[in-house]
């Protein structure tokens, strides 16, 4: 999965990130002010913890609208 996050630096710049590949330790570069964004190690597996979470509430929800039922928010 993409996602666009603001530049944390320079809070101009839209980096993209691979979501997969970011919890796994990838370096993603903002176009405008070339910072190199990167999950410390010690966050690496609370990330994807929580991506896993969010993938399987995602299925979920996939599964419910299947069955016809949608869920209100
Ligand atoms: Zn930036």
């Amino acid at each position: 999965m993409q996602i666009n996050i603001t530049c944390p630096d320079c809070k101009k710049g839209e980096v993209p990130i691979e979501t997969n590949l970011f919890v796994a330790g990838a370096a993603f570069t903002c176009p405008q002010c070339k910072t190199e964004l990167q999950l410390a190690t010690e966050s690496i597996p609370v990330a994807a913890n929580g991506l896993e979470k969010y993938s399987a509430y995602r299925e979920k929800m996939l599964e419910l609208k299947e069955d016809g039922n949608r869920p209100d928010f």
